[in-house]
């Protein structure tokens, strides 16, 4: 029998150990206490597992032909094959229909437990691995020095990537991915989300833009949108300290300007302070007002076309500047570069020596793009080995 080590007891080694043939032995070494740790608390604890919509903006690097081995609307069959039903939100996020993250654990459990070949591991770290006359070695916590067949790197953004250096495997370091973002300049906001805002940024002349919600918080801004415009940084490696909101993305300067001459004329005889009453909530009114240097005490008659067309680009550019990545990141780009795996994610360096989940370097937007890269790449090396 092959004897096989997988470093990490995470979503992907948990689909991996699903699709491994009965001929393979399989040890995964978890370091902490619990298995699929992070699936757990994926999706606010409901596991958003997969997308129904792909296309080309949903990850970092052109992966097709991966996924062709193991589709959205297989990895959704194959959960629906061992029990879980699962349903698509208007996004397409597609969740149990439990709305229990836990449900997503069970069943991947539950189908490994009536296979025997596979065996866990867990409170036991994987802390060197190196090779010799095509035998793997690896050294537990404990200093016990075991010996395998092959190694699997499961163990995503926690992984020590030094650890490859002796492999000749280049990977690019990992740097937060999908988070808030630490600014100061919205304290009066905190606790506003608004919906449907456009916001944009640029690094070295490549434009983000993308509509949806925003949550102003105390000293950060978050929310999907925020949480993909970090990961554009992030695969940029580079930090945009101004970011622009559109509080009004589906009207262009022209009707906006248009609307608000109507309400001098329909609401002159309100103070400046109602304006925007019915068009934003109290705080962002009083935010836009004041960066327009208004006093909301005069009428609202005595707003001229200039102010008008201050107003409209405070709505249509509101600046925030930004200062840092939080560390409330969902995943990290970065990883073993794909160009050192074969199409079986195996390194094209190290016969034995695979990579699958967050360690390689492929990452996805919001949405449930990320597990999904898990589940594919999982199945891609279980049936492999
Ligand atoms: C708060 C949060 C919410 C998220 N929500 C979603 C979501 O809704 N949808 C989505 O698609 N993605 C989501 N993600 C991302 C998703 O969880 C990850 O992309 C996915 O879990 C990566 O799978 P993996 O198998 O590569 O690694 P992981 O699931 O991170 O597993 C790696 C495991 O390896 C273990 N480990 C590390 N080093 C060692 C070692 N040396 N020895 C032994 N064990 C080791 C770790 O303890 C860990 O359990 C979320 C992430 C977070 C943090």
């Amino acid at each position: 029998m092959k004897e096989v080590c997988i470093i990490g007891g995470g979503a992907s080694a948990l689909m991996c150990a699903c699709f491994v043939k009965n001929n393979v032995n399989i040890t995964i070494y978890e370091k902490t206490s619990k298995l699929g740790k992070k699936i757990i608390v994926s999706g606010n604890g409901r596991c958003n597992l997969t997308n129904i919509n792909m296309n080309k903006y949903s990850y970092s690097c052109n992966i097709n032909n991966h996924m062709q081995r193991f589709t959205n609307e297989q990895t959704i069959d194959f959960f629906n094959s061992i029990g879980l039903e699962t349903y698509a939100d208007n996004e397409g996020r597609v969740y149990p229909i439990t709305n229990s993250s836990q449900s997503v654990v069970d069943v991947l459990n539950n189908y490994i437990k009536q296979k025997n070949n596979i065996k866990f591991v867990q409170n036991t770290e994987i802390i060197d691995v190196f090779n010799e006359k095509s035998q793997y070695f690896v050294k537990l916590s404990d200093s016990s020095i075991k010996k395998y067949d092959a190694v699997v790197f499961a163990s995503g953004n926690q992984t020590n990537l030094k650890l490859l250096d002796k492999f000749n495997v280049e990977y690019n370091n990992f740097l937060p991915s999908l988070c808030a973002l630490h600014t100061d300049t919205n304290k009066n906001l905190s606790g506003i989300r608004v919906f449907n805002v456009g916001v944009s940024c640029s690094i070295n002349n490549d434009k983000f833009y993308e509509e949806g919600e925003v949550l102003f918080k105390e000293d950060a801004i978050s929310g999907i949108v925020i949480f993909n415009l970090s990961a554009f940084m992030s695969r940029k490696k580079s930090f945009a300290n101004d970011i622009y909101v559109d509080f009004l993305p589906k009207m262009n300067k022209q009707d906006l300007i248009d609307e608000l001459s109507k309400r001098v004329v329909n609401l002159s005889k309100l103070k400046v302070k109602d304006f925007f009453t019915g068009l934003f909530v109290g705080a962002i009114s009083e935010q836009i007002l004041s960066k327009a240097h208004l006093n909301y005490n005069l009428s609202v008659s005595t707003i001229n076309n200039k102010q008008i067309e201050c107003i409209v680009d405070i709505i249509k550019n509101y600046h925030i500047k930004t200062f840092s990545p939080c560390d409330n990141n969902q995943v990290c780009s970065g990883g073993v570069k794909l160009s050192f795996l074969d199409d079986n994610l195996q390194s094209t360096n190290n016969n034995g020596l695979y990579f699958m989940g967050e360690v390689v370097d492929v990452d996805g937007v919001c949405g449930g793009y990320n597990l999904q890269w898990a589940w594919t790449s999982g199945r891609i090396v279980g049936e492999s080995l």
